[in-house]
């Protein structure tokens, strides 16, 4: 299945590479994606070794259990108590010992929120970065807009007909007790490598940075598994978030995932999607891993140096060769070029170096001097429908945009089309947040609930 998913995606790669971004391909064949990526969270306990199970596909993220002399040990809780509740029933089957320890990889929801079902009457240390919490997100004032763009990414709102998944975990989440279970941490660590035995077992705690500041990632030295926490999962990392992220360090991530691969796991258990089994197959991924983020970074700083801008450099940045058919390096979580203008933002802000940018037009005059161009308004409505019905849909998007901003245009006609364009977009797409996103935005359009007109 690997080396099919790779050849398939190098050839369309290929062929769509000049008009739109790299994960667009024909519709048929983003949804054979998608549903073969639907394999890496179907739900389901997974046994690594005689000791630690991991429960896939019970809500967004995994939460595993290392079953020791006189309890267990649970790695990561899901989001919230319902789900957190289920999973432990499954983990049931397999060991009644009470639960002694519950560690958070990081502070993300998904891993978080769910704690007080596995902790049930008993007393667990709960073992926390001492950084935990550090990098929530986008912060208070900005809780409107992570709500909205949120559920755009993660197709929160969508139909069941029109949901596929979100990249590394399935849609149908239950959400309604999002947090409700979390519980603070007890034992916060403040060493880079925390060493300790928890009923029996040999465990490390190793500080981790990479998607968040306060990550960590567990290493069962004895059974040779390493607990990633979300500095890797099945798909190109997530470097940059549309639902909107401050920045991550993405070289600190590549370094934390090259630490990781040092130890030569047998098992890796990542945050999301199934455990990957077998010394070789483990510490490739991770190598591979830490080289695709570093060759993204490094691309993206010489395309800085040499004077380009983020659009550019966006277009330019590719993964190695040798890393592209890697199964757990499609890019249906992540992007490269998001993470491109991730770097470049992070690193020297949004200013691209070109005076042309540093005081560009308004919206609306720069519209109507492209009207004008076009040879009026009548011309680039016609343009505009002319792209859509010729599947230039990304042109047809901007012209609708640009045509929003006309006085003497036709509105509807502009929102209309940017509806189509943006569904005949997902339907081609495979990356499951752009997909979510253009499809979450189009009913929204559709619906009447958002003007769209502050872009
Ligand atoms: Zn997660």
């Amino acid at each position: 299945m690997k080396t099919n998913i790779g050849r398939f995606l190098t050839a369309l790669v290929l062929v769509s590479a000049t008009v739109n971004a790299g994960t667009q391909v024909e519709p048929k064949q983003a949804l054979e994606l998608l549903q073969k990526q639907d394999q890496q969270f179907e739900r389901q306990v997974v046994q690594v070794t005689d000791n630690v199970f991991t429960a896939v596909g019970f809500h967004g993220a995994n939460t595993s259990m290392i079953v020791g002399t006189d309890g267990v040990i649970i790695v990561d809780t899901l989001m919230g108590p319902t789900s957190a509740a289920t999973a432990l029933e499954a983990f049931r089957r397999y060991s009644d010992k009470p639960v002694k320890a519950i560690i958070y990889t990081h502070s993300h929801g998904d891993h978080t929120g769910g704690a007080s079902a596995f902790a049930g009457d008993g007393d667990p240390e709960i073992y926390a970065m001492q950084s935990f919490g550090s990098s929530t997100g986008l912060g208070d004032d900005l809780t409107p807009t992570a709500l909205v763009r949120g559920a755009r990414q993660f197709g929160r709102a969508l139909q069941p007909d029109e949901a596929t998944n979100r990249g590394v975990a399935p849609v149908g989440t239950v959400d309604h007790d999002r947090g409700k279970g979390f519980l603070a941490p007890t034992v916060l660590i403040a060493e880079d490598r925390y060493k300790t035995t928890i009923a029996g077992v040999e465990i490390e705690m190793h500080s981790g940075p990479g998607e968040t500041d306060d990550a960590m990632y567990v290493w069962l030295p004895g059974e040779k598994v390493l607990f990633s926490g979300d500095n890797f999962y099945s798909s190109f990392p997530n470097l940059y978030a549309i639902r909107g992220t401050p920045y991550r360090n993405v070289l600190t991530w590549s370094d934390s995932v090259a630490k990781m691969a040092s130890l030569e796991p047998e098992h890796l258990v990542p945050g999301h999607t199934m455990p990957i089994k077998g010394g070789e197959a483990a510490t490739t991924a991770l190598k591979d891993y830490s080289e695709a983020i570093r060759s993204v970074y490094e691309q993206t700083v010489s395309g800085i140096n040499e004077g380009k801008g983020p659009d550019l450099i966006a277009h330019d940045v590719v993964l190695p060769d040798h890393l592209k058919n890697k199964t757990y390096l499609v890019e249906f979580y992540g992007t490269v070029p998001h993470a491109v203008r991730a770097i470049y933002a992070g690193l020297v802000g949004w200013y691209d170096g070109n005076p042309a940018t540093l005081n560009p037009l308004h919206p609306k005059a720069e519209s109507q001097r492209m009207a004008q161009l076009a040879g009026g308004t009548g011309k680039l409505t016609k343009k505009m429908l002319r792209a859509l019905d010729d599947e230039e849909f990304q042109w047809a998007l901007e012209l609708a945009d640009q045509l929003k901003w006309l006085d003497d245009g036709d509105g509807q006609l502009a929102r209309e089309t940017k509806i189509k364009a943006l569904r005949a977009l997902a339907a081609r797409e495979y990356n499951a947040p752009n997909r979510n996103y253009y499809l979450s935005y189009a009913n929204e359009l559709e619906s009447g609930r958002l003007s769209d007109i502050w872009h």
